[in-house]
């Protein structure tokens, strides 16, 4: 029997008790999904949410522990790692835990602080634990399409944590659909937790496998059963996944970060297309049979990771986010130097690069921007004559710092080029004499498909303009970007290993001709 805790505490923007979550048939393998009740999505698309937010937009995190004592609980330690996860997903957060007999779970919209409280972690019993914060790559931001998804089959329960995006999603819930299966939310996760039920009889590993044969596209995956918990990384380890060792048991987990915070041993980064497995005999791991054309041809792990999305504090695939960020600095300076007075940060991500850059230019590292740690999701947008006013809200000059000085600012990527304009007029009105922008990346030119949020290509402006042209956009006094051997360069691992598609278009797999996050709604 499946448990779900939290009934009636869904909260409408007034704060509301809004309605109840339950269960509801879904379709062809005997399988219910949990399902709640939809509140007001978060409407961070508008820009209304995260003033100057002109970035690619983290996808989920997701982590799974296992503890060889049947009679601990290891939610707390669960939400620990989410907090730790917290900036790979801000939208909903939830927890679902085993005890080996039921299961029970929490999910909600909300930060992983808003979502749990004491009362909530207590009633999450169990030994098995997988954690999931969400930042809607397909699907509405409702806490239908929360995750973990919790559904059950005829052979017991299975619970599944996703980051990433399928590229055949839609071909295979259409096959599905037509085999009478019935979909309870818009994400691909929910295809993929219907082929593991489907391919049931042959074994998680084995139903894994399956699954695995047909899906194509970015996953981490964290899977708990009523005796396991098992984590999957995609054939192409587009998607980070680490493992780690507690005191009695492991941990799983897309950053090391999050095994930190909970002093677990990191022991290694899973494979591309490995399953490792977790239950009472220990942890074994298993290369995946995968058969389709494309599986083993070659590692593309995503360098976004180590540009944006990851923390610094954690290491990926062997690799310090933080020197990676560091050595772009340090590079992007040989390939971009400047006469300046002053090297400065957008903060916080592009810290690391202009330190490097600093180091390596010899012109000294400052603080130029003080960022507002509150301006978070509440944040209500300014009308369009006060839109300087978000900015300054958000990331404002320190005129002291600045004024008469000429200036290097250091961020780590340009997408529509709003945001930066708005930066350097705000650093001209404050007094700097010249405002010259380095990026420590490339130029970005296309979409990504595979569980990061972009604009359409045409919203782009590294698609649409040239450097120049685009320096002249935004009002800098120079424009210098990384370039894409510079920035695997600073990375230190083989181009052929790394995804680069949003820089090259070069992608690792067939991509659709149109991708669409909500390609799921209103069917
Ligand atoms: S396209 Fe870009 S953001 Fe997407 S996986 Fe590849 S490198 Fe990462």
């Amino acid at each position: 029997m499946l448990d779900e805790l939290g009934a009636g505490r869904l909260h409408g923007s007034d704060g509301s008790a809004g309605g109840r979550s339950g269960f509801s048939g879904c379709g062809g393998s005997d399988m219910l999904c949990t399902m709640g009740s939809d509140i007001s999505p978060l409407d961070i698309s508008s820009g209304g949410i995260l003033p100057c937010y002109d970035k690619l937009r983290e996808e989920c995190g997701v982590a799974g522990i296992y503890s060889s004592d049947p009679a601990k609980d290891v939610a707390r330690s669960v939400y620990y790692c989410l907090y730790a996860l917290q900036h790979r997903g801000q939208e909903s957060a939830g927890i679902a835990t085993t005890d080996g007999l039921q299961t029970h779970f929490h999910k909600e919209m909300g930060l992983v602080p808003e979502v749990f409280d004491e009362d909530i972690l207590k009633q999450l019993k169990g030994y098995i634990g997988v954690g999931h914060v969400r930042y809607s790559t397909t699907g509405d931001s409702k806490v239908a399409n929360a995750q973990p998804l919790v559904v059950r089959y005829r052979g017991g329960s299975i619970t599944l944590a996703h980051n990433g995006n399928l590229v055949n999603a839609a071909e295979l819930r259409h096959r599905l659909e037509e085999d009478g299966v019935v979909f309870q939310t818009t994400i691909d996760s929910e295809v993929i937790v219907n082929l593991i039920a489907r391919f049931s009889s042959e074994g998680i590993v084995g139903a894994m496998e399956r699954a695995m044969d047909l899906i194509r596209g970015a996953y981490t995956l964290i899977v708990m059963t009523e005796d396991c918990l098992i984590g999957v990384r995609d054939p192409f380890g587009l998607r980070p996944l680490c493992i780690g060792r507690t005191e009695d048991g492991y941990v799983l987990a897309s950053e090391s970060c999050a095994l930190d915070i909970i002093g677990a041993r990191f022991i290694r980064d899973a494979e591309p297309g490995e399953i490792i497995v977790i239950d009472k005999a220990g942890l074994r791991a298993k290369q995946a049979r995968v058969k389709h054309a494309q599986a083993g041809n070659r590692r593309a792990s995503c360098i976004f990771e180590y540009i944006y999305f990851a923390r610094p504090d954690s290491i990926i695939d062997g690799t310090s986010v933080y020197e990676a960020r560091k050595n772009a600095g340090r590079i992007l300076a040989e390939e971009h130097p400047v006469d300046a007075d002053l090297v400065i940060a957008v903060p916080d991500t592009s810290i690391p690069a202009a330190v490097g850059y600093a180091e390596a230019s010899g012109i000294p590292f400052g603080e130029g921007l003080i960022k507002n740690r509150y301006v978070g999701r509440t944040f209500i947008q300014p009308e369009q004559e006060l839109r300087e006013t978000a900015v300054r809200l958000k990331l404002n000059p320190l005129k002291h710092n600045i004024s008469g000085k000429r200036i290097v600012m250091i961020d780590d990527s340009i997408v529509r080029g709003t945001t930066s304009r708005q930066i350097v007029n705000s650093l001209k009105m404050a007094g700097a004499k010249e405002v010259h922008l380095r990026i420590s990346s490339p130029p970005v030119t296309h979409s990504c498909y595979f569980g990061i949020d972009t604009p359409d290509r045409e919203q782009l402006i590294g698609a649409r303009k040239t450097p120049e042209q685009i320096a002249e956009a935004i009002g800098a006094d120079s424009l210098g970007y990384l370039s894409v051997d510079c920035l695997v360069r600073s990375v230190g691992k083989p181009a052929e290993q790394l995804c680069l598609a949003c820089f090259t278009g070069d992608y690792p797999m067939d991509v659709p001709q149109a991708g669409n996050k909500k390609v799921f709604e209103g069917r």
